[in-house]
């Protein structure tokens, strides 16, 4: 018997962690559905896999607009019937010249649309389908600057949303106790990215294996933890 291919969603997978997970998850064999938010980029990307040999396809989403959320889940039930993997990974870092203490409510909310209420209702959009095949995996790509073992100041409307996206982690995985779908938070380190700029300490290859160790997971595998190198680490 030939085992099934596995569907996976990974948000801006355009480029830099996002576009590696896909690449990545691809080359394992995985029906990756790139997604992104500017549809030219989007297909920019996956015509660049396809050129090495890693075909994906290619769906727009903007995961900070609710109804972009609602399309790719009409899409995914039509075209597969199911989904398999989840992967959280767009995310914004706009707040570097900000404090706690001066932070500007337009800024925290742009940031949690994108890097809460985002992966949010995409878990939400998601989640019925992994439950109907009792198989998920979703990983929420989060960062250390919202671990509150290790919180510190600046940047304090993304560290507070990393900090809210590992929550959303927590509660899921709790949810999900019993149930073959696992969820779980990982931080890719200081990778060389837009984000994390030139002088960053990691490659993306290096940046994006935790994410797609734990999409891949065996059945039994961790869930409701935080990762990085695979290994756990503090909230
Ligand atoms: P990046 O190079 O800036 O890429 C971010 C991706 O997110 C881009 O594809 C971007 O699309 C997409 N995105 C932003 N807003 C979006 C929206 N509303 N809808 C859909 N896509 C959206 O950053 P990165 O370093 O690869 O970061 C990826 C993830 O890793 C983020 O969650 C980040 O917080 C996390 N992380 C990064 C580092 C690091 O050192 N780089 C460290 C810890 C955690 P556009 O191209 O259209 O802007």
């Amino acid at each position: 018997m030939t085992q099934e291919r596995k569907i996976a969603v990974v948000t801006g997978g355009n480029k830099g962690i996002g576009y590696e997970i896909c690449r990545q998850l691809a080359q394992k064999g995985v029906d990756v559905i790139l997604t992104a938010r500017d549809e030219a980029r989007g297909t920019k990307a996956c015509e660049t896999l396809r050129k090495q040999g890693v075909p994906v396809r290619f769906h727009p989403l903007d995961v900070d607009d609710p109804g972009s959320v609602g399309r790719i889940r009409e899409f995914v039930e039509r075209a597969f019937g199911r989904l398999d993997i989840l992967v959280n990974n767009a995310g914004i870092n706009i707040d570097a010249e900000k404090t706690g203490a001066n932070v500007d409510l337009e800024t925290v909310s742009r940031t949690f649309r994108t890097n809460v209420y985002g992966p949010l209702l995409l878990c939400q959009a998601f989640l019925p389908l992994m439950r109907q095949r009792n198989f998920g995996r979703i990983v929420n790509v989060s960062s250390t600057m919202g671990s509150l073992a290790e919180m510190a100041g600046g940047y304090p409307a993304y560290r507070i949303s990393k900090t809210a996206l590992n929550a959303l982690t927590r509660v899921l995985a709790y949810e999900s106790m019993g149930t073959n779908i696992r969820v779980n938070s990982m931080c890719p380190g200081w990778v060389r990215t837009d984000m994390g700029g030139p002088e960053a300490e990691r490659s993306t290859e290096e940046g994006a294996d935790t994410a797609v160790w734990l999409a891949t997971l065996p059945d039994g595998g961790p869930t409701g933890g935080f990762f990085r190198d695979r290994k756990r680490i503090p909230w």
